[in-house]
């Protein structure tokens, strides 16, 4: 998603909802989740997790960026 100049693979293991998998809640274990665009919330205690793939759905994620015709 972003890079802060830190390396993921150097900085250890950071908690973060994977779309993918079950993922069970830091705060309570519960595996409930309402799921946004960056984060994904907890239904039960409210603890918010940075989605590992953060930023890649939504409106436009699937559009090709192409240059706009106005520039020309
Ligand atoms: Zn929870």
């Amino acid at each position: 998603m972003y890079d802060f100049g830190l390396r993921q693979a150097l900085s250890g293991y950071r908690i973060a909802y994977r779309p993918q998998e079950t993922n069970h809640c830091p705060g309570c274990g519960n595996s409930h989740w309402m799921i946004g665009r960056l984060t994904a919330e907890c239904a039960f205690c409210g603890t918010a997790l940075p989605l590992i793939g953060g930023g890649a759905s939504g409106n436009g994620a699937m559009h090709p960026r192409t240059v706009s015709a106005l520039a020309a």
